[in-house]
C-alpha cells in the first residue's frame, strides 16, 4: 500500500510546527496531525515567551546545546520573517549572600555552555536601570529577550504550507503501529489509517501516552510523564520594570520572575506545584505566596495591582525531588525503530530551542543527509 506522507508531526505546538516546517524544507510532503480544534493549545501558548540565553542548563546537554544554537536561529527568524521579538536583556538577581553565591555558579555554567556575554551590575547599576528593584548585585544578560509566540507559530506554519505541508486539527492519533517502510497510524474516530514514512512524536504533554501507544517500543525507552503546574500573575497599570528581572533558580522552575510580553504588559511567574492532571484552572490562593516572593526583590508591590493571569504545565519527565531531566530526542540510534523520533520532556527552554530541535530531528532520520546525496546525485548527473 502507498505511503500518504513522507512524515507526520504529531502535535501541533511550536515544536511540532518547527519540526514539520524543516520536513517540508528538505521536500518531504508534511502533515501535522493536531488533536484540538486549533494549534498552539497547550505549552506552547501558556509560557514565559522568553528567548533564553542558555545559562542555567548542565553543560554538554541537548538543552544547552538547542537553546544556544535556537536562540540564534530564533532571533535570526524573527528578523527575516517580521515576528514581533524584542531583544530587551535580563537582570538575574541576588538579595542575599546565598542567592550572590548562585549568582557565581550561573556565570560558571553559563561559559561553560559557551554564554560568555553575562556582565556584573552592582547596587548603583541597578538603581539607576531598574529603580523599582531591591538586590545587593545582579548579573545582566544581554542575549536574552522576549516574543510573540502567536506570530513565531503562524511564520512556521506559514512556511509549512508554502512548501505544501498541511496542518489538520481535530486530529488526535490514538496509536501507531511499524508498517514495512514505515508507520500506520489510527486516528480517534476515524476508520481509515494514516500511513507515512516517517513519524515524528511531538505531542508535548501526549508524548509519552501516545510513545505508550506505539507498537515496538520497549517500556525503558518510554519514560514516565510528570506534570508540574506553574501560575502567572499580571500587574494592572504602568510597568515599573524595564526589563525581564529573574530572582534565582530552584525547585524546578526559574524562580517567580517577571516577564514583559511583547505589548509591555507584566506577568509575575510562574511557581511550580506538581498536579496529576492538565487542567489549566488558576488557583488563586496561590497570591500570599506570590506576594511573598516577588517582594523580596520588588518591595514596592501593590497587590491591588496583582490579578490571575493563566497557567501553564510542564511535561516533566523527572519528579518530585529529582534532578530536572534533559530533553529527549530518541531516534533508532536509541529505540531501534526505523524512520520514528519521540521527543520527551520538552519543557523550558523548548521555544527557544525550537529551530535546532528541528534541525536535530531531521538529523535523526537522515533527513538532512537525504539532502546531500539527492545534490550529490543532481552534481553528478551534470544537470
Ligand atoms: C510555565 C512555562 C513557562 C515556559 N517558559 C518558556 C520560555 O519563557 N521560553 C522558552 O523557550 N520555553 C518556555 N517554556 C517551554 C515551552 O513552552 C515548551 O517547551 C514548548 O511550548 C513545547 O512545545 P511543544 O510543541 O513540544 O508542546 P505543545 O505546545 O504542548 O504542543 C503539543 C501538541 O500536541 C498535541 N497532542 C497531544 N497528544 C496528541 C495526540 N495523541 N494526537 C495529536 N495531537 C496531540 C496537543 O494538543 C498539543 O497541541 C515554558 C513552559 C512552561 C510550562
Amino acid at each position: 500500500m502507498p505511503f500518504d506522507f513522507d512524515c507526520v508531526v504529531v502535535g501541533g505546538g511550536i515544536v511540532g510546527l518547527a519540526v514539520a516546517r524543516e520536513m517540508a524544507g528538505h521536500g518531504l510532503s508534511t502533515v501535522v496531525l493536531e488533536a484540538e480544534s486549533l494549534p498552539l493549545t497547550h505549552t506552547s501558548s501558556r509560557n514565559s515567551e522568553v528567548i533564553h540565553a542558555g545559562i542555567y542548563y548542565p553543560e554538554g546537554s541537548l538543552k544547552a546545546q538547542t537553546c544556544l544554537a535556537g536562540k540564534a536561529l530564533l532571533y535570526d527568524y524573527c528578523e527575516r520573517r517580521g515576528v514581533a521579538h524584542r531583544n530587551i536583556g535580563k537582570y538575574i538577581l541576588a538579595v542575599d549572600a546565598e542567592d550572590e553565591a548562585v549568582l557565581d555558579d550561573y556565570v560558571v555554567r553559563a561559559a561553560a555552555n559557551g554564554v560568555t556575554d553575562l556582565e556584573w551590575r552592582d547596587t548603583s547599576d541597578m538603581r539607576r536601570a531598574e529603580p523599582a528593584v531591591r538586590c545587593t548585585r545582579a548579573l545582566w544578560s544581554p542575549s536574552t529577550g522576549i516574543l510573540d509566540t502567536h506570530a513565531y507559530a503562524l511564520a512556521l506554519q506559514g512556511d509549512l504550507e508554502a512548501d505544501e505541508g498541511l496542518l489538520v486539527c481535530g486530529s488526535r492519533v490514538a496509536r501507531a503501529e511499524p508498517v514495512s517502510g514505515g508507520w500506520s497510524l489510527h486516528l480517534e474516530g476515524q476508520d481509515e489509517a494514516v500511513r507515512t514514512r516517517r513519524l515524528v512524536n511531538a505531542a508535548g504533554l501526549g508524548a509519552v501516552e501516545l510513545a505508550r501507544r506505539t507498537e515496538g517500543l520497549t517500556p525503558e525507552h518510554v519514560p514516565q510523564a510528570f506534570l508540574a503546574i506553574g501560575h502567572y500573575y499580571t500587574l494592572a497599570g504602568r510597568s515599573p520594570f524595564n526589563h525581564l528581572v529573574y530572582p534565582t533558580a530552584g525547585g524546578g522552575g526559574l524562580g517567580v520572575h517577571v516577564t514583559l510580553d511583547i505589548g509591555g504588559q507584566v506577568r509575575f511567574g510562574p511557581d511550580v506545584t506538581w498536579v496529576d492532571e492538565v487542567d489549566y484552572a488558576f488557583d488563586d490562593s496561590r497570591r500570599d505566596q506570590f506576594i511573598e516572593a516577588i517582594r523580596r526583590y520588588y518591595p514596592a508591590l501593590d497587590p491591588e495591582r496583582l490579578a490571575p493571569g493563566y497557567t501553564g504545565i510542564r511535561p516533566k519527565i523527572t519528579g518530585p525531588g529529582e534532578p530536572a531531566a534533559d530533553f529527549v530526542v530518541q531516534g533508532h540510534e536509541t529505540h531501534g525503530q526505523d524512520g520514528l523520533v519521540n521527543m520527551f520532556g520538552i519543557e523550558s527552554p523548548g521555544i527557544t530551542a525550537s529551530l535546532a530541535l528541528a534541525r536535530l530531528v531531521a538529523d535523526r532520520l537522515g533527513v538532512a543527509a537525504l539532502d546531500t546525496a539527492a545534490q550529490t546525485a543532481t552534481v553528478g548527473s551534470g544537470s
